[in-house]
Protein backbone atom coordinates (compact mmCIF):
# COMPACT_ATOMS: atom_id res chain seq x y z
CA UNK A 1 0.00 0.00 0.00
CA UNK A 2 1.28 3.52 -1.16
CA UNK A 3 1.22 6.36 1.24
CA UNK A 4 2.38 9.86 0.83
CA UNK A 5 4.11 12.23 3.01
CA UNK A 6 3.97 14.82 1.09
CA UNK A 7 2.06 17.16 -1.52
CA UNK A 8 4.28 18.80 -3.58
CA UNK A 9 2.04 20.77 -5.81
CA UNK A 10 -0.77 23.24 -4.27
CA UNK A 11 -2.21 26.78 -4.70
CA UNK A 12 -3.51 29.32 -2.59
CA UNK A 13 -6.11 32.31 -3.43
CA UNK A 14 -2.51 34.06 -4.41
CA UNK A 15 -3.10 32.26 -7.84
CA UNK A 16 -6.03 33.99 -8.28
CA UNK A 17 -8.54 31.20 -9.23
CA UNK A 18 -8.04 29.21 -6.20
CA UNK A 19 -10.16 29.42 -2.87
CA UNK A 20 -7.96 28.52 0.21
CA UNK A 21 -5.22 29.98 2.51
CA UNK A 22 -2.37 28.94 3.15
CA UNK A 23 -3.49 28.18 7.27
CA UNK A 24 -6.28 26.50 5.57
CA UNK A 25 -4.53 24.50 3.29
CA UNK A 26 -1.80 23.74 6.11
CA UNK A 27 -4.37 22.75 8.29
CA UNK A 28 -5.82 20.12 5.71
CA UNK A 29 -2.64 18.74 4.93
CA UNK A 30 -1.76 18.43 8.96
CA UNK A 31 -5.35 16.32 9.27
CA UNK A 32 -4.07 14.10 6.36
CA UNK A 33 -0.67 13.15 8.22
CA UNK A 34 1.32 15.39 5.54
CA UNK A 35 4.43 16.48 6.55
CA UNK A 36 5.59 18.83 3.81
CA UNK A 37 3.24 20.85 1.73
CA UNK A 38 4.82 22.71 -1.14
CA UNK A 39 2.32 26.46 -1.68
CA UNK A 40 3.75 26.22 -5.57
CA UNK A 41 1.42 29.66 -6.90
CA UNK A 42 0.87 30.18 -10.56
CA UNK A 43 4.04 32.38 -11.66
CA UNK A 44 2.89 36.03 -12.87
CA UNK A 45 1.89 35.18 -16.76
CA UNK A 46 -1.37 33.17 -16.03
CA UNK A 47 -4.18 35.91 -15.91
CA UNK A 48 -5.11 36.68 -12.46
CA UNK A 49 -2.17 35.09 -10.54
CA UNK A 50 0.42 36.39 -8.03
CA UNK A 51 3.24 39.01 -8.88
CA UNK A 52 6.73 38.72 -9.15
CA UNK A 53 6.93 40.67 -4.98
CA UNK A 54 4.21 37.54 -4.14
CA UNK A 55 7.31 35.09 -4.70
CA UNK A 56 10.38 37.43 -3.43
CA UNK A 57 8.54 38.18 -0.13
CA UNK A 58 7.78 34.15 0.89
CA UNK A 59 10.27 33.97 3.17
CA UNK A 60 7.86 36.10 5.78
CA UNK A 61 5.86 32.59 5.82
CA UNK A 62 6.44 30.38 9.11
CA UNK A 63 8.36 27.15 8.23
CA UNK A 64 6.00 24.85 10.07
CA UNK A 65 2.14 25.43 9.82
CA UNK A 66 0.04 23.28 12.21
CA UNK A 67 3.17 21.06 11.60
CA UNK A 68 3.61 20.72 8.52
CA UNK A 69 7.06 21.99 7.02
CA UNK A 70 5.75 24.93 4.06
CA UNK A 71 7.95 24.71 0.82
CA UNK A 72 8.11 28.62 -0.86
CA UNK A 73 7.63 27.18 -4.18
CA UNK A 74 6.26 28.69 -8.01
CA UNK A 75 4.77 26.86 -10.60
CA UNK A 76 6.16 28.20 -13.52
CA UNK A 77 4.47 28.50 -17.16
CA UNK A 78 6.27 27.57 -19.80
CA UNK A 79 6.20 29.96 -22.48
CA UNK A 80 6.97 29.06 -25.94
CA UNK A 81 9.03 25.94 -27.59
CA UNK A 82 12.41 27.09 -26.66
CA UNK A 83 11.42 26.30 -22.90
CA UNK A 84 11.48 29.67 -21.63
CA UNK A 85 9.44 30.88 -18.55
CA UNK A 86 7.70 33.17 -16.96
CA UNK A 87 10.29 34.28 -14.03
CA UNK A 88 12.61 37.13 -13.92
CA UNK A 89 16.37 35.21 -12.53
CA UNK A 90 17.18 38.55 -10.91
CA UNK A 91 14.92 39.87 -8.31
CA UNK A 92 16.50 43.31 -5.74
CA UNK A 93 19.94 41.51 -7.57
CA UNK A 94 19.35 38.23 -6.50
CA UNK A 95 18.74 35.17 -8.05
CA UNK A 96 14.90 34.72 -6.63
CA UNK A 97 14.27 31.74 -8.85
CA UNK A 98 17.45 29.71 -7.76
CA UNK A 99 16.43 30.74 -3.85
CA UNK A 100 12.57 29.41 -4.48
CA UNK A 101 12.83 25.91 -2.34
CA UNK A 102 10.50 23.79 -5.24
CA UNK A 103 10.20 24.84 -8.74
CA UNK A 104 7.53 23.65 -11.23
CA UNK A 105 7.36 24.09 -14.52
CA UNK A 106 4.25 23.16 -16.36
CA UNK A 107 2.47 24.05 -20.23
CA UNK A 108 -0.69 25.39 -19.86
CA UNK A 109 -3.01 25.47 -22.72
CA UNK A 110 -3.95 29.27 -22.13
CA UNK A 111 -0.73 30.14 -22.02
CA UNK A 112 1.51 28.36 -24.55
CA UNK A 113 -1.43 27.91 -27.95
CA UNK A 114 -1.05 24.19 -28.52
CA UNK A 115 -0.14 23.79 -31.94
CA UNK A 116 -1.82 20.96 -34.12
CA UNK A 117 0.62 17.82 -35.16
CA UNK A 118 3.92 19.88 -33.49
CA UNK A 119 6.09 17.75 -31.82
CA UNK A 120 7.01 19.07 -28.07
CA UNK A 121 9.74 16.35 -27.33
CA UNK A 122 12.60 19.40 -27.65
CA UNK A 123 10.27 21.78 -25.41
CA UNK A 124 10.63 19.11 -23.07
CA UNK A 125 14.31 18.49 -23.19
CA UNK A 126 14.66 22.24 -22.75
CA UNK A 127 12.44 22.15 -19.12
CA UNK A 128 14.88 19.20 -18.43
CA UNK A 129 18.40 20.90 -18.85
CA UNK A 130 16.29 24.38 -17.04
CA UNK A 131 18.61 23.60 -13.71
CA UNK A 132 16.09 25.94 -11.75
CA UNK A 133 13.40 23.37 -12.27
CA UNK A 134 12.80 20.59 -9.96
CA UNK A 135 9.46 19.32 -11.16
CA UNK A 136 7.64 18.08 -14.53
CA UNK A 137 4.34 19.21 -14.47
CA UNK A 138 1.52 17.08 -15.60
CA UNK A 139 3.06 16.09 -18.82
CA UNK A 140 0.34 14.09 -19.51
CA UNK A 141 -1.68 17.13 -21.62
CA UNK A 142 -2.09 15.43 -24.87
CA UNK A 143 -2.15 18.70 -27.19
CA UNK A 144 1.77 18.31 -25.83
CA UNK A 145 2.86 15.12 -27.28
CA UNK A 146 6.36 14.10 -26.95
CA UNK A 147 8.80 11.39 -27.53
CA UNK A 148 8.17 9.39 -24.27
CA UNK A 149 11.49 7.68 -24.45
CA UNK A 150 13.46 10.32 -25.28
CA UNK A 151 12.04 13.01 -23.04
CA UNK A 152 12.18 10.56 -19.94
CA UNK A 153 15.88 9.95 -20.77
CA UNK A 154 16.61 13.67 -20.35
CA UNK A 155 14.87 14.09 -17.57
CA UNK A 156 17.14 11.02 -15.78
CA UNK A 157 20.17 12.86 -17.27
CA UNK A 158 18.91 16.28 -15.33
CA UNK A 159 18.08 14.82 -12.30
CA UNK A 160 14.25 16.01 -12.95
CA UNK A 161 11.38 14.48 -10.70
CA UNK A 162 7.98 13.83 -12.99
CA UNK A 163 4.84 14.58 -12.20
CA UNK A 164 1.55 12.10 -11.67
CA UNK A 165 -1.01 15.17 -10.81
CA UNK A 166 -4.61 13.79 -9.60
CA UNK A 167 -6.21 16.23 -11.19
CA UNK A 168 -4.94 16.55 -14.61
CA UNK A 169 -4.08 13.30 -14.94
CA UNK A 170 -7.39 11.93 -14.21
CA UNK A 171 -10.05 14.16 -14.62
CA UNK A 172 -9.02 16.23 -17.55
CA UNK A 173 -9.66 13.25 -20.68
CA UNK A 174 -8.80 9.59 -21.15
CA UNK A 175 -6.03 10.43 -23.22
CA UNK A 176 -4.22 11.88 -20.35
CA UNK A 177 -5.11 8.97 -18.11
CA UNK A 178 -3.49 6.85 -21.05
CA UNK A 179 -0.74 9.50 -21.52
CA UNK A 180 0.22 9.59 -17.83
CA UNK A 181 0.89 5.95 -17.40
CA UNK A 182 3.18 5.59 -20.10
CA UNK A 183 5.71 8.56 -18.49
CA UNK A 184 4.82 6.04 -14.99
CA UNK A 185 6.09 3.22 -17.14
CA UNK A 186 9.30 4.78 -18.48
CA UNK A 187 10.04 6.81 -15.19
CA UNK A 188 9.90 3.04 -13.67
CA UNK A 189 12.03 1.75 -16.62
CA UNK A 190 14.85 4.73 -16.69
CA UNK A 191 14.84 4.53 -12.88
CA UNK A 192 13.27 8.33 -12.96
CA UNK A 193 11.69 9.58 -9.42
CA UNK A 194 7.97 10.57 -9.94
CA UNK A 195 6.18 12.55 -7.36
CA UNK A 196 1.91 12.08 -7.07
CA UNK A 197 0.65 15.85 -6.85
CA UNK A 198 -3.01 16.85 -5.84
CA UNK A 199 -2.76 20.33 -7.34
CA UNK A 200 -5.18 21.38 -5.19
CA UNK A 201 -7.53 24.42 -5.79
CA UNK A 202 -9.37 23.88 -2.44
CA UNK A 203 -8.06 23.26 1.17
CA UNK A 204 -10.13 20.21 0.52
CA UNK A 205 -8.04 18.66 -2.12
CA UNK A 206 -5.04 19.13 -0.20
CA UNK A 207 -3.18 15.24 -0.39
CA UNK A 208 -6.03 13.82 -2.83
CA UNK A 209 -4.21 10.70 -4.57
CA UNK A 210 -6.21 7.96 -4.56
CA UNK A 211 -6.25 7.44 -8.40
CA UNK A 212 -3.11 8.22 -9.00
CA UNK A 213 -2.59 5.75 -6.52
CA UNK A 214 -4.19 3.35 -7.80
CA UNK A 215 -2.78 3.53 -10.94
CA UNK A 216 0.83 3.11 -9.59
CA UNK A 217 -0.21 0.10 -7.29
CA UNK A 218 -1.60 -1.52 -10.64
CA UNK A 219 1.39 -1.08 -12.72
CA UNK A 220 3.49 -2.20 -9.73
CA UNK A 221 5.71 1.07 -9.68
CA UNK A 222 8.63 0.50 -7.89
CA UNK A 223 8.35 2.55 -4.42
CA UNK A 224 11.53 3.78 -3.87
CA UNK A 225 10.74 6.00 -6.93
CA UNK A 226 7.70 7.91 -5.64
CA UNK A 227 9.29 11.07 -4.57
CA UNK A 228 6.96 12.46 -1.70
CA UNK A 229 6.41 8.45 -0.52
CA UNK A 230 9.05 9.54 2.44
CA UNK A 231 9.49 13.20 3.52
CA UNK A 232 13.59 11.99 4.08
CA UNK A 233 13.53 12.13 0.27
CA UNK A 234 12.01 15.31 -0.29
CA UNK A 235 14.10 16.79 2.66
CA UNK A 236 17.47 15.19 1.32
CA UNK A 237 17.18 16.30 -2.04
CA UNK A 238 16.46 20.12 -0.89
CA UNK A 239 19.36 19.84 1.14
CA UNK A 240 21.24 19.33 -1.82
CA UNK A 241 20.19 21.69 -3.56
CA UNK A 242 19.88 24.62 -0.76
CA UNK A 243 22.87 23.52 1.82
CA UNK A 244 21.64 26.46 4.38
CA UNK A 245 18.12 24.75 4.91
CA UNK A 246 18.86 22.07 7.18
CA UNK A 247 20.11 25.13 9.43
CA UNK A 248 17.39 26.92 9.16
CA UNK A 249 15.33 24.34 9.70
CA UNK A 250 17.13 23.62 12.97
CA UNK A 251 17.25 27.22 14.14
CA UNK A 252 12.90 28.07 13.49
ZN1 LIG B 1 -0.65 23.44 -13.92
ZN1 LIG C 1 -1.10 23.76 -10.54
Amino acid sequence: MITLEADLHTHTVASGHAYSTIKENAEAANFKNLKILAMTDHAPAMPGSANILHFGNLRALPRYINNVMILRGVELNVLDTQGSVDFPEMFFGRNLLARMDWVIASLHENILTPEPGFDYTGLYIAIAENPAVDLIGHPDTPAFSFDIEEVVKAFKANNKIVELNEHHAFETSEQSRINAKKIMKACAKHGVYISVNSDAHTCWDVGRHKQAVKMLEEIKFPEELIFNAKASRVLDYLFKKHPTLKDELNNF
